[in-house]
């Protein structure tokens, strides 16, 4: 070691905290706080056609088992309406008391008149002030929905979207941003108009009588940097918890990257109260990958721990066969599938930490940082993989079974560490 080194203390790195208000979205007894000292909450929206509720039931209790505390479903239509009270029952039949979230469009005002069941099975309402209806129309009916969500006790988000943005309160900023000596640049005007819609949304509600403590704010649009700019100047405008969430992602690994990045950069500076990833699924993708994302992000900041986390190397040019590849995915899928009864039965199982290694390089460093890891046989190695439990090689692998010999040790651990 050179001469001259010497400790610096080097500053930690973590999310900033923001100070919001905090809304309570219930369902009976079960209470999903949001903003506040509450945990950044992970959110989820079904795909299914809200009129066929057991479909719409199954899909929920998927992503609720998946890991998401609300679930937001269409309410679109009197059928749908209709619908929602009995996917409600469905669910509670099933013991599945995640809060619902009602998404209305156009005519959300009518249906939560005229369904009071609807209405009532629902825990929170999301209103679109650009479609809740044009001049007279507008204050009026979205006065019904705060209405109703008052009459019913819900809490409410107020979420704009720029692909819906009220056109005439974009066109009068356009027309005040005309009339300046240096105009803003279009993109600017528009930024205001979506924070604008929000935020006096919020204070309209409030003038009825709605509780601030009620009302979460979301203005979406599906640029990374429009979202952050966006954002940064919503959160400082208003303390209301936020909905986060880049609308429109797109689909596969681009909608994952860029829902990671955007919200992470956010969520880093402590803005985001309940995110929701806007993926769309590949053919045959299952809709909880929007869920496991979102949970992903979440941990990945270390701001929460849904899942026991897996390290795995990349492998290399020491890796020729695919076995730890195999082995990493194996374990991954295995501590997953076995979450929805582990968080119950091993509470704190979430922080384990588990490695999986390609060879001798890392691998019995990596491991040893893990609570359990497996160092597997590179090429050319002795085909032996030792196993590290707690920092203390605990026993060596060798043979075709060890891939269900490490899941064994792996329970096994759970059990005595967690039961
Ligand atoms: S641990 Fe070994 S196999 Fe894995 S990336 Fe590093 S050198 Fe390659």
């Amino acid at each position: 070691m050179p001469a001259d080194t010497h400790l610096q203390g080097i500053a930690m790195s973590q999310p900033k905290a923001r100070q919001t208000l905090q809304a309570r979205v219930a369902w009976g007894d079960h209470v999903v706080t949001v903003g506040g000292d509450a945990p950044v909450r992970v959110q989820s929206m079904t795909n299914t056609d809200t009129v066929d509720a057991i479909g719409t039931a199954i899909q929920i209790k998927e992503l609720a088992l998946a890991g998401s505390e609300l679930v937001r479903i269409t309410v679109n239509t009197p059928e749908a309406a209709a619908a929602v009270p009995h996917v409600r029952e469905q669910l509670d039949r099933m013991g599945i008391n995640v809060p619902l979230i009602g998404d209305f469009h156009y005519n959300g005002h009518r249906l939560l008149t005229e369904f009071p069941d609807c209405a009532q099975a629902l825990s929170k309402y999301r209103i679109n002030p650009g479609n809740v209806g044009k001049g007279d129309k507008h204050d009026k009916q979205f006065g019904q929905m705060i209405e109703a969500a008052m009459r019913y006790n819900k809490a409410v988000r107020i979420g704009v979207n720029w692909g819906s943005l009220d056109q005439e309160l974009l066109a009068k900023l356009m027309d005040e941003n005309a009339l300046r000596a240096k105009p803003f640049e279009a993109k600017q005007v528009m930024y205001e108009a979506l924070i604008t819609s929000a935020i006096d949304s919020a204070k309209l509600a409030q003038s009825m009588g709605m509780s601030a403590n009620q009302i979460l704010l979301s203005c979406k649009v599906s640029g990374v940097q429009d979202l952050i700019a966006v954002y940064r100047e919503l959160a400082q405008r208003c303390n209301y918890p936020l909905h986060l969430g880049l609308t429109e992602a797109g689909m596969g690994t681009k909608g994952t990257v860029a829902s990671a990045t955007a919200l992470s950069i956010l969520l880093q500076e402590g803005i985001g109260d309940t995110i929701r990833v806007s993926l769309t699924p590949q053919p045959g993708e299952a809709r909880t990958q929007e869920v496991v994302i979102a949970s992903e992000i979440l941990q990945a900041l270390g701001l929460r721990t849904f899942v026991p986390s897996v390290t795995a190397c990349p492998g290399c040019g020491r890796t020729t066969s695919t076995t730890f590849q195999e082995m990493a995915k194996s374990i991954d899928d295995f501590l997953r599938a076995q979450m929805p009864v582990w968080r119950t039965q091993y509470p704190g199982v979430e922080n384990l930490k588990v490695a999986v290694m390609g060879c001798i390089v890392n691998g019995p460093g990596e491991s040893k940082h893990a609570d359990i890891g497996i160092s597997l046989p590179g090429s050319g190695e002795a085909p032996a993989a030792p196993v590290f439990i707690d920092g203390e090689k605990a026993m060596t692998l060798r043979g075709d079974n060890i891939a269900q010999e490490f899941h064994q040790i792996v329970e096994t651990y759970i059990e005595k560490r967690f039961g």
